[in-house]
Parts: C-alpha cells; structure tokens; sequence
C-alpha cells in the first residue's frame, strides 16, 4: 500500500508554502483524543467529583458545529477558515441522540447548567429538536436544567420564537461594537450591527428575558465603542458584558498588547455612567458585576487575562465531535464519542467522566504565558470553534 500524506499535513503544508502567517493544526490527527478510562470498580454516579484542585463540576459547555457564517478575526481568521478547512463531515458529530444521552448523563453527576455553543450553534439544523430534548432532561432532584445558548444573532430573528418554544431559558449574544464599519471589519464577512441589534429585538418579542451581549474587547481595534455599547444597552434590560481578548486557539495572533484590561472597562464607563459593584449571582461565575448607579441596570467583565478564575472553573466542554474538554486552553480532549459509540453504559460512561474529573489539574490561565502558542514545546491549544465558546 502506498503511503499517504494525512489531510491536515498537507493542508498546513500548503500554507506555509504560501506564506499565510498563522498556520493551526487543531485537529492534527483527526480528532481523536484520549481513551477517557472508566475504572475497574463502578461506583454509584455522584454530583460531589472534585478535581485535584478541589473544584466540582456543574457547568457543561456543547459545540453543536464547528461551522460559523461570521470571520471574526479573533475567532475564525479567514486566512485559516476558508474553503480548504477541514470541517467535520456529518457522521463525526456527535447526534443529538448522543448529546442529549450524555447530556442526561452528566445531570447525574451535578451539572445543572448547559450552554450550547459552536461555532455558530443556529447553523446546526433543527436545533430547536435538540433544545426540545435537553429541556426534558431532569436533574436527580427533578429540576429541569438551566439551558442557555450563545450566537452571534445573525439568524435570530428567524430563530428566536422556535427557540423559545422549544424551551430555551436563556440567550448570549456576541456583538463586537455599534459602529458597522468596525462590526464589519471585525465579523470581515461585511454583516451589518443592524441585523444583529434586531435578532435581539426578536429575542426579546420572542419573551426572551436578561439577554446578555457579550463584547469581546481589543485594544486598538474596537475599544473606543465601550462606552457607545454601554450606552445604547443602559436601560434596555439587556446585560452587556465586555470580554477581554483571550489567547484561546493558536490562530488569533494573541498579542498582550491588544488586551484592555477589565478594569480600565470599568474606569471608562464610570466615568460617564457612574458604576458600583455588586456581587456575583453564584459561587464560581465568570463575570464581575457591576450596577449603574442611577438604577439603569447592570454591566459585566470576564477578566480571563488579567484576573483569572481558574480555581474557581467548574466547567467541561463537548467538542463537536463529542472529544471532553477540561480546559479552554487545552490541547488534547478525552474521546467520548467512542465511547458513546461501543455499548457502554450509562453508568461506565458516568464513571469515565467521574475519573477523567478527578484528575484535571489544569490551571492555563494563571500560568498562561506572552505568547498563544508554547513556542519551545510547539504544542497547540484547540481552537475556540470546535470546543466551543
Ligand atoms: N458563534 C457564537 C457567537 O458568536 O457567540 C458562539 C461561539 S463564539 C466562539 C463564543 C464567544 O466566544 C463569543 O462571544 C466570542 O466573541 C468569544 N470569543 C471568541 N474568540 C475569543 C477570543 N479570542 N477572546 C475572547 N472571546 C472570544
């Protein structure tokens, strides 16, 4: 038999011979991750797993797709996601018969809130039928979970109403600033804010309550909206809530140098809107919070650079390809789809996660470095699309 070059090789190839700058095998080989192992001894499956940092797992983040209509340049560069990507073909997702088994499975052990994510989780096909399924779902105590989706919004109008019915809790929204030159620029597939701002107008007719807008902020490119956003937000019922740029994937270009720190977010809008803090909603939440002063409603900021909350991270991730994250910043996931997929039960599947929990030790962000990729071991984080957001 003839050797062949794997796909992703000559993919990545082909671009360094074109010089494209930055060049992400985040699927080097395939997909595949490690075998999760489900122990010799199966024990009952329990909501109290801690990892070896003393952490419990209640937060269960699925990428339904590794699809998105959007380029952000942060996100999905066009220079990578073009139309030689490896996308996963339909028979390596994991089904929705999967995810909402896994899902059940996973409300076993304690996770009470699931967000579905992607890419962009509305390019899925009938996800209302998935959000049927999972909003079935019931905790050992009986208590349905909290289920919440993150989008971009560019199909929300359509959307919005199916999403609702189907039993969806609660929306994020990714908008990047109001000005469309710079919405624009950074989307770079020319999507105007004005379809954006009216699929959360959808959302909201839809019944849709507390949305939340998440802004990812980069210094240099879109940090002069912060107070624009704030403003046209204040009042509205709707949370805005700034995110600093993060070194997630190895295709963005991380630079330091482009992050706004949290605080000077703050120190910006307090300047015009006065702010004051409040406290977290829950033990463990990842934005701070903030409430204008005059009683108009609140802001956050998820500090993920410059004050990390990696000891207090109680969330897994599920690939689009049904690989367990643990980490955002994680190069390698545990291989549930094959499990799933080889006749084990739902008890050995438990106890593979239980046991795949318990030895999580990552800490990325508060070790994290200057540069998005380890440039002296060459190892690579996994892209932010495909674990998902
Ligand atoms: N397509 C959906 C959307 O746009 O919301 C869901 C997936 S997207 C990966 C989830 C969130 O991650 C978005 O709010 C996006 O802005 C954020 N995000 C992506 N890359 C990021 C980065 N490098 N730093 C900070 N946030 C990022």
């Amino acid at each position: 038999m003839v050797w062949q070059k794997p796909r992703f090789t000559s993919i990545i190839e082909n671009m360094v011979e074109k010089a494209i700058p930055k060049v992400i095998p985040i699927r080097i080989d395939e997909g595949k991750g490690l075998m999760p192992s489900i122990g010799t001894q199966l024990i009952a499956a329990h909501g109290n797993t801690q990892d070896s940092r003393g952490r419990i797992l209640r937060d269960l983040r699925i990428s339904v797709t590794d699809r998105c209509n959007f380029r952000c340049t942060y996100c999905m560069p066009k220079e990578v996601f073009d139309q030689n990507y490896p996308y996963l073909s339909h028979k390596e997702l994991l089904s929705f018969e999967e995810i909402a088994r896994l899902t059940s499975i996973f409300s076993t052990l304690g996770v009470e809130k699931i967000r579905l994510t992607g890419g962009e989780p509305l390019l899925r096909k009938n996800l209302e039928v998935l959000i049927e399924m999972l909003s079935q779902v019931r905790s050992p105590t009986g208590e349905a979970l909290d289920l919440t989706l993150t989008t971009n919004g560019s199909i929300l109008r359509k959307k919005a109403a199916a999403l609702k019915a189907a039993g969806l809790q609660r929306l994020t929204v990714s908008l990047d600033g109001l000005d469309d030159s710079i919405f624009k620029k950074m989307n770079d597939v020319d999507f105007p804010v004005a379809d954006v701002l009216d699929g959360i107008a959808a959302a909201q007719e839809a019944g849709f309550e507390n949305i939340k807008v998440n802004m990812v902020v980069k210094k240099g490119t879109n940090d002069h909206e912060i107070v624009a956003m704030a403003k046209h937000f204040k009042g509205s019922g709707v949370i805005l809530r700034f995110i600093e740029f993060m070194d997630v994937g190895s295709s963005n270009g991380w630079n330091m140098a482009e992050v706004l720190a949290s605080k000077e977010v703050i120190a910006r809008i307090h300047e015009v809107f006065p702010l004051e803090a409040i406290e977290a909603n829950y033990n463990g939440e990842v934005a701070q919070r903030w409430r204008y002063v005059d009683g108009s409603g609140e802001v956050g900021v998820i500090s993920s650079v410059t004050q990390t909350f990696c000891h207090e991270c109680s969330r897994a991730r599920i690939s689009t390809d049904g690989q367990m994250y643990l980490c955002l910043f994680a190069n390698e996931g545990f291989d549930f789809k094959t499990l799933l997929r080889s006749g084990k039960s739902d008890l050995e599947i438990a106890n593979a996660i239980m046991n795949t929990w318990a030895a999580r030790d990552d800490h990325y962000s508060e070790i994290r470095g200057s540069n998005t990729a380890n440039q002296s071991t060459g190892s690579r984080k996994v892209e932010m699309s495909y674990i998902g957001g």
